[in-house]
Parts: structure tokens; sequence; C-alpha cells
């Protein structure tokens, strides 16, 4: 059975009727830029050949039912009921997405519900996420079969205001933005101020290159802990220094930065000045000197993460440490942190040696095997059939 016939039967399965049609919404990579969407910086993610799809078909009264391959569970709600106390666990984000296009300006006293059924191959926790794959299937779902007929940037919003009000996890733009505006064999460089994007080519087939996505295991959640924390360090050291937000300054006021913060969240700041710092760098040496070249900067992005911003774990490390001991050009942990993937980018010819050397190097170090494959940049959500 091809994927498309096993949703659509998923689909009949669940609700004893055909679906009106597929909708993608792809996983990403972030290649480089970690934290810096919420501190109006710059990132750039590409969208993966890993995806969510959703199979959804319009009813004809107000409920809404939403249902996924990774479990029995139907979740059902009326329109009238939805709001972000009234939806919880994996169905916030289907369901979070119709309640914020409403908030986005969608009249849902006008539509009629649905019937939804995902299915996704992007691994949950693994720092691709899994999350924004479904908002961003869902959205586009919703948007064609309400006719709402918002730009993407509308809908990026909406998955984020999803992500943030309804499963309550303070992300920024950046996993709907890759999800949405990917183009294939390229990168979205995005301002997170300006919410301007440009595609950028990233020529890894050209120069012989693939990004091999190592999963960890370690699964994070970034609805708790970490994540929180090192944005409210961010907003405590923007607050110190004056500005609005860490965008505002750039690697020259690291040194003015070292005197007024205490150490602990100058290294958060110098995290993000330097990282933003990164993007740009990054961008430049990708179109001056190609791919080839990028592979300092995502290892300079790695020890920055881990040692200043300190959201890399011992999995993560060793992950990084292993490829490039076995000839990757750079390699770095990719998403939120505190678990998830790291991204390796490699010489074709080499993926093979890599990939045996991080299996060895885990299981000496008595960790759990990692999950490896090579990703490619691929468009972003759109109706599939
Ligand atoms: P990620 O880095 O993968 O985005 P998140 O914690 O942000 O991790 O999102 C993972 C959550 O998304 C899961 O716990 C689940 O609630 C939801 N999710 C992911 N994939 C699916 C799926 N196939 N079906 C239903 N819910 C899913
Ligand atoms: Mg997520």
């Amino acid at each position: 059975m091809t994927e498309t016939q096993s949703i659509l039967s998923g689909f009949r399965d669940r609700f004893d009727r055909d679906a009106d049609g597929l909708w993608f919404g792809p996983g990403r990579v972030n290649l480089i830029g970690e934290h810096t969407d919420y501190n109006d910086g710059f990132v750039f993610p590409f969208a993966i050949n890993r995806r969510a799809v959703v199979a959804l078909a319009v009813r004809d009264d107000r409920m809404l039912r939403v249902a996924s391959s990774f479990t029995d569970e139907v979740v059902e709600i009326s329109l009238d009921e939805l709001s972000p106390e009234t939806v919880s666990g994996w169905s916030a984000y289907p369901l979070g997405v119709a309640w914020a296009l409403g908030q986005k300006g969608a009249d849902l006293s006008a539509v009629t519900g649905f019937d939804a059924f995902i299915d996704s191959d992007v691994p949950i926790g693994a720092g691709l996420s899994s999350s924004a794959a479904i908002e961003c299937a869902t959205a586009v779902a919703l948007d064609e079969v309400w006719n709402l007929g918002f730009d993407k940037q509308v809908l990026v919003r909406v998955g984020q205001l999803a992500e943030n009000k309804v499963v309550g996890a303070p992300t920024g733009i950046l996993d709907q933005s890759a999800s949405l505006l990917g183009e294939t064999d390229s990168a979205v460089f995005l301002d997170c101020r300006s919410f301007e994007s440009e595609i950028i080519p990233l020529g890894f087939d050209n120069a012989g290159l693939e990004l091999l996505v190592i999963d960890t295991k370690v699964s994070h959640a970034h609805a708790t802990g970490g994540y929180a924390s090192r944005r409210a360090s961010c907003e405590t050291g923007a607050r110190l220094l004056g500005v609005s937000s860490l965008r505002d300054l750039t690697v020259d006021d690291l040194p003015r930065a070292a005197t007024t913060l205490d150490d602990e969240t100058f290294r958060r700041v110098r995290h993000i000045l330097t990282e933003n710092q990164r993007v740009l760098d990054t961008v430049r040496v990708l179109r001056e000197e190609g791919p080839g070249a990028i592979g300092a900067l995502l290892d300079a992005s790695h020890a920055s993460m881990r040692d200043d911003f300190e959201i890399s774990v011992a999995e993560l490390d060793l992950a990084v440490e292993a490829a490039r001991a076995a000839g990757a050009l750079g390699a770095r942990m990719t998403g939120g942190g505190f678990g998830g993937s790291a991204i390796a980018l490699t010489p074709h010819a080499l993926i093979p040696a890599v990939q045996q050397a991080v299996s060895e190097a885990f299981a000496a170090a008595g960790f759990t095997a990692p999950d490896m494959f090579v990703v490619r940049a691929a468009a972003g959500a759109a109706r599939l059939s």
C-alpha cells in the first residue's frame, strides 16, 4: 500500500467515510540559528522529506473529530467549546490550529466542523518538529476547506499561537516557518524580527554532501523546564542591557555585556549574539564559497550551545564528536536542545563510516543506539492530493 492509500484507509477506518483530501506539513532541520527566533534574531532551517499528512473531510455540523495513526483515541469537541482550556495532549496540535485560525481572523461561527486523521513519519521529540509538521498540515488543510485565503506568513503565526497558547510551549516561529516556506534543495533564511525570509539554495548535491541526522533518542519536552528558563535568561539579559530584545545587540556589545551581567546570564547572551552572527556568516559563506565551507560554523554553533547556552546533553556531544572524527565537515545539535538530534554535514562517500563510528561510540558509552538517516531539503506544507 502506498503512503496515500494507507492514510486514506486509516481515515476510512476511523470515520467510516472518505476524506475530502490530503495535506502535508514537513518536519524541519535547523541548519543553524538556535534559540535566536524568540530573540527576534536570525534562523536558517529547511523543511525535510519527512512529514505529517492530514486526511480531512468537512462535516455538516459543528463537531471536530481528530485521530492519529499513533493512537486509537479519537478526540471530539464542538467548535463552540473550542478553547485553550478545553483541549490537551496530542490533539492540542491540530485542534489548537483550528482555534488559532479563529484568533487570527477566521469567523469560526460561519464554518462547519471536520474529521481529520493524521499520519506522520517525523519522529516525535527528536528535534525535527513533529509538532509543527502537524500544525502546518492542519493549517493548510483548514485554510483551504474553510476558504480562508490566509497567506503563509499568517499560517506561521497560527501554528505558533496554537503551540504557545494551546499546547503551552513558548516557542518562536522557526519551526512553522520552515514547514510552511521550505523549498526543495534550499533553506529558509528568516529574520524573526521583520518576518522577511529568503530562500537560499544549499547546493549539497552538487558538492557531494549529505546532511545526516543522528537521533539520540533522548526525548525532550519544550513545554517544561530548560527551554522556558533559557528564554527567561535572554529576557533578563536584554532588560539589564537596556534593549527590548537581544536582536538590538551584536557581537560588538559583548564587552559591555561582560561587565554588566552575571556570568551565567552573560554566557546565555553570548550564545545568542554569536549565533546570530553565525547565521549571517553561514548564508554568506554558502553564497561565496559553497556548502563545503560551512563546517566550522556548525562546529562553533555546537560549542556555543554546549558551553554557553548549556542545552546539549552527553549523547548529542558524543554524536557530534564521533561524526567529526569520522570525516563529517561540521556537526551540531539541532532543535531546542536537552535531547533530540544532531546533524552532521558529511561527504556522501563517508556516510557509512560516520554512521558506524557514531554507533560504536554510543555502544562504548553505554548509550541507547541512535537512529540515523539522511534528510533532503523539501518543499513546504501544501495539498498532497
Ligand atoms: P518535536 O520536537 O517532535 O516537535 P514536541 O514535543 O514539540 O516535539 O512535539 C511532539 C508532540 O507532538 C507529541 O508528544 C504529540 O503530542 C504530537 N505529535 C507528534 N507526532 C504526532 C502524531 N503522528 N500524531 C499525533 N500527535 C503527534
Ligand atoms: Mg515541537
